[in-house]
C-alpha cells in the first residue's frame, strides 16, 4: 500500500475535523455538471460549490456518454438534480488527439485498445453541441431539464457560456 500512504495520512488529518456528517446525497444546489479528468478543474470551487451541493460526473473530454446519460437519469429522479451543466474546458488533451492516434500510442506499449471509443474531441464546439443534444433529445430526462454548456478557461478561470440553442430552458 505504499504508492497510497499519503492519502491515508492526509484522511486522518481530514476526518479529525470532518463536519459534513449531516449531509445526504441529494443534490442541495439541484445541480449536476459533466465535466473533464483534467487535473486543473475545481468544479467546486470555480462554481462557488461546496461538498453537497452539485452532482460531479467527470471523464476525459467531459463528453456526455452513455454512462453518464445513466448517471443523469439516476440524478434528475433519485438524487435531486433539477438543472445539468456541461462545462468542457481549453487545452483539452481530448482535443489534441485522435481516436487512431490514442491506438498507434497504446500500440507502440503493447496494447491493443481499438475495442476502446475514446470520444476524443476534434471539434469542442460541435461536440459541445453534440453533447447537449445529447441530454436534450434523450426520452430517459425531463423535457423541460435546463441544460446548459460552459467552456472552462484553465488559463483565467473563466467560464464562457456555450451559444444558446433554441431549445435552451430559460
Ligand atoms: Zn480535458
Amino acid at each position: 500500500m505504499r504508492a497510497f500512504d499519503d492519502l491515508y495520512a492526509a484522511n486522518a488529518k481530514f476526518a479529525k475535523e470532518f463536519e459534513n456528517f449531516t449531509l445526504t446525497g441529494r443534490a442541495a444546489r439541484g445541480l449536476a455538471v459533466v465535466t473533464c479528468m483534467d487535473s486543473r478543474i475545481d468544479p467546486l470551487g470555480l462554481l462557488g460549490l461546496k461538498p453537497g451541493d452539485a452532482k460531479i460526473l467527470r471523464n476525459a473530454g467531459a463528453r456526455v456518454t452513455d454512462d453518464v446519460l445513466r448517471t443523469l437519469v439516476l440524478a434528475v429522479y433519485l438524487l435531486g438534480v433539477d438543472r445539468v451543466l456541461v462545462m468542457p474546458h481549453t487545452d483539452c488533451g481530448m482535443s489534441k488527439v485522435t481516436d487512431p492516434d490514442v491506438h498507434a500510442l497504446t500500440s507502440e506499449q503493447g496494447v491493443d485498445t481499438r475495442s476502446l471509443e475514446f470520444h476524443t474531441v476534434p471539434d469542442q464546439d460541435e461536440a459541445l453541441r453534440h453533447d447537449l443534444m445529447r441530454i436534450r433529445s434523450t426520452p430517459f430526462l425531463p423535457k423541460d431539464l435546463p441544460v446548459t454548456g460552459a467552456i472552462y478557461d484553465v488559463h483565467t478561470g473563466l467560464l464562457t457560456p456555450a451559444p444558446r440553442q433554441a431549445s435552451d430552458a430559460a
